[in-house]
């Protein structure tokens, strides 16, 4: 009997507690003492900032530093410091590829890794990468059934990440980059539901990623330097497949990215109205002045060009000839290719080719865009409010404002000055949740660390 009560008592005790344990989860308040906030990347700096934030939003900014209970519903709120550091918006990666990085035996990897293990080595990549001060990503082309699983596990909490928008199957023509040229035909799985050719065949490969959950469309206007064929990075679709794809695409809502490397291939992409070029390593005065006539943006990925170059290199044997030859061509134009366009006023959003490079470096674009003639406050920007404005998302992201999820980075050193001290941020928080920094890399794949 008293072990029946005693049970009992045990259980109603257990609801009660962890009903309120729910309730402060569902109302916990913080006060984030920032030194110096940019608040807005296109904005001054301010100095003696307080960020209200309740659970996962920004509920205000005050001049000086608020303490708690100066603002109803604040004195229970923790105070976090950082009257020491430079305070800015959560980074913004608009082109990764979450779920997979270069290993030695890629080839192999290609055809034998399960889409449930890329789904839980995408977390791991997730928690790199938000660790690097990175809060929000646009992945581009990746095992669908994973991609989609990891964004919505992170959307619904089940496990942390940055905040993802994905593609789904990138879009390719057959024998194009993207449809895993160099495997026996009975052992590679063709076609997948990217592979299209012919304006019909075009539009129902955006429609099938959209029924799948695509977040966005990403397609390849030209070859790629990974793809295992000598096709080279001239234009693949043809003009009617890109407009046809542009146009299925934008008729659902969608924003459409195309990778292009070669000039004619790119020019294509921009005519047939796409919202973004990623890489745009042949891009000259003229291809920049198609961007700035049909106000796309430019992702550059300097860090893949760089990674690649630096790859081939060192190791000869790791690509392929068709692979190295193409990654030795492309790599060192990419930087020349950012400074026309920055130059001529094209829109820049950053991104890197994240699973090209390590995951967890992808800071390292924003040195390398530094030393291609782009400054600080352009480079700040096109991490922020640019890459927010291209995924369509400026409402949630972008800016310490109020209203907006609360993704907060800082680092120990002014960025505006120096751009590197954004490599080693000194604090994270993503939708209002603390991310601890203090987790020593697991090396899953010892090479190539670059
Ligand atoms: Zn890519």
């Amino acid at each position: 009997m008293i072990r029946k009560f005693l049970t009992l008592f045990t259980a109603i005790l257990t609801i009660v507690l962890g009903s309120n344990l729910l309730a402060q989860v569902s109302d916990e308040w913080k006060i984030i003492h920032a030194g110096t906030l940019l608040a807005d990347a296109r904005e001054e700096v301010r100095t003696e900032q307080s960020i209200i934030v309740r659970n996962n939003l920004i509920i205000e900014v005050r001049d000086g530093y608020v303490e708690p209970g100066q603002i109803s519903g604040t004195a229970s709120a923790r105070v976090i410091d950082l009257k020491g550091q430079f305070v800015m918006s959560g980074l913004i990666d608009s082109h990764t590829h979450i779920l997979s990085q270069q290993e030695p035996n890629r080839r192999e990897i290609r055809v034998t890794r399960s889409s449930e293990l890329s789904a839980l080595m995408g977390v791991e990549y997730s928690m790199r990468t938000l660790r690097a001060g990175f809060t929000t990503i646009r992945n581009v082309g990746g095992s669908r059934n994973a991609i989609f699983a990891l964004r919505d596990a992170i959307n619904q909490g089940v496990v942390m990440g940055p905040r993802i928008r994905a593609s789904g199957q990138g879009i390719t023509p057959t024998g194009g980059h993207g449809d895993g040229g160099g495997f026996r035909d009975d052992i590679f799985p063709h076609p997948h539901s990217g592979v299209c050719d012919g304006v019909a065949e075009c539009r129902k490969a955006v429609r099938t990623q959209v029924k799948f959950g695509a977040d966005h469309i990403k397609y390849v206007a030209t070859g790629g330097v990974l793809s295992m064929t000598a096709t080279g990075t001239g234009q693949q679709f043809t003009d009617d497949e890109q407009i046809a794809l542009v146009e299925a695409a934008h008729a659902m809502g969608r924003k459409v990215a195309a990778h292009a490397h070669g000039k004619i291939g790119m020019e294509a992409a921009l005519r047939a109205g796409v919202d973004s070029i990623e890489h745009g390593s042949y891009l000259d005065a003229e291809t920049a002045d198609l961007f700035v006539a049909t106000g796309a943006y430019l992702v550059p990925t300097l860090i893949a060009g760089h990674t690649v170059e630096r790859i081939a290199t060192e190791r000869p044997d790791f690509y392929t000839p068709e692979v190295r030859q193409k990654a030795l061509e492309v790599g060192p134009i990419m930087k020349t290719a950012l400074r026309t366009a920055y130059e001529k006023g094209v829109k820049i959003a950053f991104g890197t080719d994240a699973g090209v490079n390590d995951h967890g470096t992808n800071a390292y674009e924003a040195v390398l865009m530094n030393e291609a003639g782009m400054p600080e406050r352009a480079i700040l920007v096109s991490a922020t409010v640019n890459a927010a404005e291209l995924i369509g998302i400026t409402d949630i992201t972008g800016t310490i404002e109020a209203g907006k999820d609360a993704d907060i980075i800082a680092a120990s050193r002014n960025p505006l000055e120096d751009i590197s001290a954004l490599l080693q941020p000194s604090y994270v928080m993503a939708r209002g949740v603390e991310i601890n920094l203090d987790v020593p890399p697991v090396d899953l794949f010892p090479w190539p660390n670059i």
